[in-house]
Order: C-alpha cells, then sequence, then structure tokens
C-alpha cells in the first residue's frame, strides 16, 4: 500500500491518482489548446509514482524532455458518484503540493497519433507529493500563490484563484466518470510556465498555507 505523509502526523494510504488536463487558461494556451473552447479532461497515473518530498527523481528512461508541471493536488476522504459540487467539500480529506512530471516528447508524439498518454504521464517516479494539509486545517484553498522553482530559479508562478474548474466542479465532474472513494488524489491542473529539467537539478515547489515539496532530479536507471 502507498502512503502518503499527513502533516501533524500520520499517514493516508493511496488508492488512485487522476491528474485534469489544461486547467489553467495561460498554459492551456502555451500548449497549443483554447481555453476557451475546450474542457479540462482527465488522465491517471499509478499510486506508486509517488515520490515524497526529500526524495529523488531518476531521469527517466525513453525521453529527452522530462518537465516539471507544479500542481495543487486534492485528497479524498469519503466515497462519491455523481456528486454535486456543493457537497465536495465535504469529501476533501486535504490538499498537499504536487509535481506531474510528464514525458513532453512522448506527450506530443501521443497527441499527434492520437494515441494514449499512459506513458507520457505515467511512468515510475512521475507523481512527486509533498505531506498533506488536512482540510480543516487547510481552509477552502480558492487562492494562493502556487510556484516552482528550479536550482532557485522561478519557472513557473501563478495563482491557484486562476483555476478553470474549482476544486468543488473538479470532483463533481470526475465522480461522474468513476467512483471516488478515500485513498483518491487528484493532480488539478498546472499553471504556465512547464519546462525542462535534467539530472543534477533540485525542484523547489509551493502552494501558500502548505507544507513545500522538494526533490533532486539524478541520473536515471543503468
Ligand atoms: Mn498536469
Amino acid at each position: 500500500m502507498v502512503t502518503v505523509a499527513v502533516a501533524g502526523g500520520g499517514t493516508f494510504p493511496v488508492r488512485r491518482i487522476y491528474c485534469v488536463g489544461q486547467n489553467y487558461r495561460a498554459h492551456a494556451r502555451e500548449m497549443g489548446g483554447d481555453p476557451d473552447r475546450e474542457f479540462p479532461f482527465f488522465f491517471a497515473k499509478p499510486a506508486d509514482a509517488i515520490v515524497p518530498s526529500g526524495g529523488t527523481v531518476p531521469y527517466p528512461p525513453m525521453t529527452a524532455q522530462l518537465e516539471h508541471e507544479v500542481e495543487l493536488v486534492v485528497a479524498i476522504g469519503a466515497d462519491g458518484v455523481e456528486v454535486e459540487p456543493e457537497a465536495a467539500p465535504a469529501m476533501i480529506f486535504g490538499y498537499a503540493v504536487g509535481l506531474d512530471l510528464t514525458r513532453r516528447d512522448l506527450q506530443a508524439a501521443a497527441k499527434k497519433a492520437g494515441r494514449p498518454w499512459d506513458m507520457a504521464k505515467g511512468f515510475d517516479h512521475s507523481a512527486p507529493l509533498g505531506p498533506l494539509l488536512p482540510a480543516a486545517e487547510a481552509g477552502p484553498m480558492h487562492a494562493g500563490a502556487i510556484w516552482l522553482e528550479v536550482n532557485g530559479a522561478r519557472r513557473q508562478s501563478s495563482d491557484i484563484s486562476e483555476l478553470i474548474w474549482k476544486v468543488p466542479e473538479i470532483v463533481a465532474e470526475l465522480s461522474r466518470y468513476v467512483g471516488l472513494s478515500r485513498g483518491d488524489l487528484i493532480f488539478t491542473g498546472t499553471p504556465e510556465g512547464v519546462g525542462p529539467v535534467v539530472a543534477g537539478d533540485r525542484l523547489l515547489a509551493h502552494i501558500d498555507g502548505l507544507p513545500e515539496l522538494g526533490i533532486a532530479i539524478v541520473n536515471g536507471r543503468g
């Protein structure tokens, strides 16, 4: 069982990881999308892709373009099917800072060929995740700075108030497609400024009010 640390003590067992694509307007534009015409969409990563804060990410095989995406992550604490947005906040266990690491070259090739994104998004070590802060302490997370630094240089900087789909809407919409249960994580999308990382880079991810996430990229396997 994969678990993540809870700030203040304890652990949270992880069941599934879902991710939202293109949920900030400026990022949708930088990826060639049109945020006024295309709805955000979902994809998944395996639960054992999680790397805790302070950990290392071996540079993955089969890519020459590993990119960072800093994201607000929602942890689901209760079962829910076809829930209304108004009912979603009561299902939320807590929040964390996450990185949706992406093999951008494989994603671009998959998009072009109309093929699945699994190998672009769901590879080993592709989901670094900071400690979870319980919702009672985090508050509603409507607004707050979100940023990512690589070796001390700011690469991504926005505010979670810029999310196209807000957290309750994301939870409600995803619950129309799959039954949500305690242990599910939802990566809510990244703001603009995504870019490549290489072995030796140190990444620091931040969202106001949440425990920070720090990881290092190291030389890959073999
Ligand atoms: Mn993402």
